[in-house]
């Protein structure tokens, strides 16, 4: 008798709320759940942000080294990659690389994203623990996780 009465009450409580708080926590819930499937695989590699500033007429790329180094692949790989999709000539002074002209800073992450799908994550399982391998100028990628050994297009591996 008394357990019923108490949920009636607590169900009321609720109801007549109809409220802010009810209203922040279901967006709070969504923004977490965007989140989640979002950046799954990033945060599994622990990118950081590219940190871009124009100096001029160039642009620096400041962190770039740390990608190479998270993504257990060759510096001057991923710089390949980068000035073909960016139609540049850019080299590697330190830890930065420095292009000629205005690039937008915004696409520097965009195309670190779409090379770690190309050449970092495994088709397979998903799992960005994976390392390349040359065979007659074929590139592979093996995942550490699975096991796979999945064939890559392009030269960037
Ligand atoms: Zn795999």
């Amino acid at each position: 008798m008394d357990k019923l009465k108490l949920k009636r009450d607590s169900n009321t409580t609720v109801v007549s709320q109809q409220t802010k708080s009810d209203y922040e926590r279901l967006l709070k819930r969504l923004q977490g759940q965007l989140k989640n499937t979002s950046r799954k695989e990033a945060s599994r590699l622990e990118l950081p942000s590219p940190q871009i500033i124009w100096v001029g007429q160039r642009t620096i790329f400041r962190n770039f080294i740390e990608f190479p180094k998270a993504l257990r692949r060759d510096p001057e790989k991923l710089l390949l990659y980068l000035n073909k999709e960016l139609a540049s000539a850019g080299y590697i002074a330190g830890e930065r690389v420095i292009f000629l002209g205005r690039k937008e800073p915004s696409s520097f992450a965009t195309l670190i994203d779409r090379y770690v799908k190309e050449y970092v994550i495994c088709p397979v399982c998903g799992s960005p623990d994976t390392r390349t391998e040359k065979n007659k100028k074929l590139g592979f990628l093996l995942c550490e996780a699975c096991g796979a050994r999945s064939s890559v297009k392009g030269n960037y591996a």
